[in-house]
Formats: structure tokens, C-alpha cells, sequence
């Protein structure tokens, strides 16, 4: 099958990246030759139990962590899953759980179906945001309780960027012998980590964010944290999360975090010439547009933009006709008329909510997508509005 890669202009990184084609090559062997078990006693699996934990300290240095506390998973979910769960188990006495409104779904869901999960023994602080996408750090600071089991905050937000103080609120959170968890799928590879420099217990990143497979992802857990597997099974991972490792893809990991930390300067600063390129470009060429979320405090690499009195997917279908691929936050097709749950948090009004772009790059675009994308998108937001009757009656 072939998919037409090459054609396409990607601006969707946040949604999904391309595998680094250093990475395919560093996976191969282990999904043809290298087949062992990397808990086997022969030297054919024993090779391949070397190459996971070569795998896992390169992901450690990434992060400034000690290989000890990678735990491979299956995803960025699972990971997410994994931390808070565990932290109610480890505190069973303890039922708050204090997030935020704009937490990807896998630590959203999580917490809402908590209630229910326990027969409405927990309690959920859900913290609002601001009109930029940024927290009230007095709010956080009034939210932890007695109570609090655990605070899940994301590093970075998928949809607009945004950049949470999760290091101030991880100590925090210690002062008052509370776990913190941070989702950083979007984070790392992007801005510099180092987890010796703060107090967060968990941390969670997901391979295909990072030009890595799909389907393999791992969670932090710092030394001396109290940790309750969710896997239980073989004694994998010390214990920690049973299931054979999926060693190619783990392999590809190590390799992409490998890549990540090289290419985090250009990420910085090639990729966010980029972006801005793209972001004041579209500003100024297309009327009632604006940027969601704060225009600093944010990954070098998104861009959120808002075109009132149009409708996100109709955007997005008429720049897939231009093979351009980027996403929407607004969801009518999945039968909601509600805008993202993001951009309602932040207090977006409908009318800009609903025509909402999310541009996300990464190292492998060039100045000549972005000027084409510049091009085509004022014409194309034109003659929508053209068809719309709320901005007739708005001009
Ligand atoms: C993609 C994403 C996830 C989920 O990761 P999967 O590996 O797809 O399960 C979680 N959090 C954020 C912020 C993400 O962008």
C-alpha cells in the first residue's frame, strides 16, 4: 500500500509524527533476525534483552533520569492510566485527584470514569484555565487538600501548545506529600526535560510523538516512589509491567529519544522560525483571525488559530485538497456540535471555537510548505465565508 507520503504538505505532528527513517533502520533487525525473547537464558534472546536496556538508557538521558526508572508500556495512555491508578491504590484513604479542564482524553476520561469506577469514592478537581490557556497557580494552590492522592497536569497541551509550570507544581505538591503525575507526550523532544532537576514522581511519553512507532510508550516513575503495577503478569520490567516487551519498537524508541535530544535545538529554532512564519502570516492575511493560547508559553513547534464564522472541518476539507494535513477543534462529526473541550475551557467564544485550526510541525518541514500553506489558506477561508450567512450579517 502506498499512502502518498510524499505528496503530502504534514502539518499534524501533534496529532501523529513520521518514524525517523534512522529509527526504521534501528528497529529492522529486531523485527526480522533478532527475534529472541529478552528473557531467555540463550545468548539469541540474551542479545535482544541488551539491546531493550541499551533502548532504555537512552530514553533516561533524554530525560535526565536513571534507566531504573523506565518503565516500558504500550502507549501514552497506558502510561497515564498506569500513574494515577496507581496512586489511589498506593493511597486508598486519600480520594481527590486534582487535574485541569484541558488534559488530553486519556487522563480526562480516566478521571471522569473514576467516580463511577469507585462507586463515587472520589472526588475530582477539574482546575479552569485562563483566556491564554494557562493555569491560576492560587487556584492549584487552594485545590490540594488533606485529601489529594495525586495531581495529574499535563506538560504541554496537544491542541494549543500551552506550556504548564508542572516542575513549581510538582514541589508543590511534595511539600504537602502529595504524588504529582505529568503527562509530557507533547513535551519531550520539544523543550528540555531533566528530571533531576525537579520533584515529579511520574512522567508519561509516547513513541509515535516522537517520530517513533505507535503502539509503545513509557511512564517515569522516580526512585523511591510507591508504584502498583497495572500489567500484572511476568515479572517483565522488574515486575512492574508484565506482558514480552515489544523489543523492535522499544528499540526505535531509544533511538528516537536518541535523535529528539540532537534535534532539540533545531526544534527551537528552525522549526520555530517556522512556526511563527506561519502563525503571523495567517494573522495578517485573513481577517477575524486569532491565535489560542499564549503566544509564549508555548512548544516551539504549534500553532492554534481561530477564523470566525467558519467551520474547522470544513477548513480542513478543503486544505486536504491541497494535501495539506493539519486538525480541527471542533468535532461535529462526532455528532456533538461543541467545540473542544480546550478551547471551551479557555472561554473561546463559539463563533471563533468552531473555525479553529491546529498547525503542528516538526523538523521535516521546509519555509517552501509554510509559504504554500500561506498561500492557500486566505482564499480558502474567503470563500467559505463567502457561503456563510453569519458573516454576512457580521460585515
Ligand atoms: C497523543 C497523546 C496521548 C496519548 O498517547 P497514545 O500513545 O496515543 O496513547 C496522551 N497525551 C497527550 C498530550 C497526547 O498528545
Amino acid at each position: 500500500m502506498n499512502c502518498g507520503s510524499d505528496k503530502v504538505i504534514y502539518m499534524d505532528n501533534n496529532a501523529t509524527t513520521r518514524i525517523a527513517p534512522e529509527v526504521v533502520d534501528a528497529m529492522m533487525p529486531f523485527l526480522t533476525d533478532c527475534y529472541g525473547n529478552p528473557s531467555s537464558m540463550h545468548t539469541f534472546g540474551g542479545q535482544v534483552g541488551r539491546a531493550v536496556e541499551e533502548a532504555r538508557g537512552k530514553i533516561a538521558d533524554l530525560l535526565g533520569a536513571a534507566p531504573e526508572e523506565i518503565v516500558f508500556t504500550s502507549c501514552g495512555t497506558e502510561s497515564d492510566s498506569t500513574a494515577i491508578l496507581s496512586a489511589l491504590q498506593t493511597f486508598p484513604e486519600q480520594r481527590h485527584v486534582v487535574t485541569t479542564r484541558v488534559e488530553h482524553p486519556a487522563v480526562k476520561n480516566l478521571c471522569e470514569s473514576l467516580t463511577q469506577l469507585t462507586g463515587h469514592k472520589h472526588r475530582v478537581t477539574r482546575l479552569m484555565v485562563e483566556a491564554d490557556g494557562t493555569l491560576d497557580m492560587d487556584r492549584y494552590r487552594e485545590a490540594l487538600s488533606e485529601d489529594t492522592a495525586i495531581v495529574s497536569v499535563m506538560w504541554a497541551n496537544n491542541e494549543t501548545g500551552v506550556i504548564f509550570p508542572v516542575e513549581e507544581m510538582a514541589a508543590m505538591a511534595r511539600e504537602r506529600g502529595i504524588l504529582f503525575h505529568t503527562d509530557a507526550v507533547q513535551a519531550v523532544g520539544k523543550i528540555p526535560i531533566n528530571m533531576q532537576e525537579n520533584q515529579i514522581d511520574f512522567l508519561s511519553l509516547s513513541g509515535h510523538k516522537l517520530h517513533a512507532p505507535k503502539g509503545v510508550g513509557i511512564l517515569y516513575v522516580r526512585k523511591g516512589t510507591p508504584f502498583v503495577p497495572f500489567l500484572n503478569g511476568g515479572h517483565q520490567e522488574h515486575g512492574r509491567r508484565g506482558g514480552t516487551e515489544n523489543v523492535a519498537s522499544i528499540v526505535a524508541l531509544g533511538r528516537a529519544c536518541e535523535l529528539a535530544g540532537e534535534k532539540m535545538e533545531e526544534e527551537n529554532t528552525r522549526v520555530r522560525a517556522l512556526r511563527d512564519k506561519l502563525e503571523k502570516g495567517l494573522l495578517a492575511a485573513i481577517p477575524k483571525s486569532m491565535l489560542n493560547g499564549h503566544p509564549t508559553d508555548r512548544l516551539p513547534n504549534t500553532t492554534n488559530v481561530s477564523f470566525e464564522y467558519v467551520e474547522g472541518e470544513a477548513i480542513l476539507l478543503h486544505m486536504n485538497q491541497y494535501n495539506i494535513c493539519a486538525s480541527s477543534g471542533s468535532a461535529c462529526t462526532s455528532g456533538s456540535l461543541e467545540p473542544s473541550h480546550v478551547l471551551r475551557a479557555m472561554g473561546v467564544p463559539f463563533t471563533a471555537a468552531h473555525g479553529s485550526i491546529r498547525y503542528s510541525l516538526s523538523t521535516y518541514n521546509t519555509e517552501q510548505e509554510v509559504d504554500f500553506v500561506l498561500e492557500k489558506m486566505p482564499p480558502i477561508i474567503a470563500n467559505l465565508r463567502e457561503m456563510s450567512p453569519f458573516w454576512k450579517e457580521d460585515e
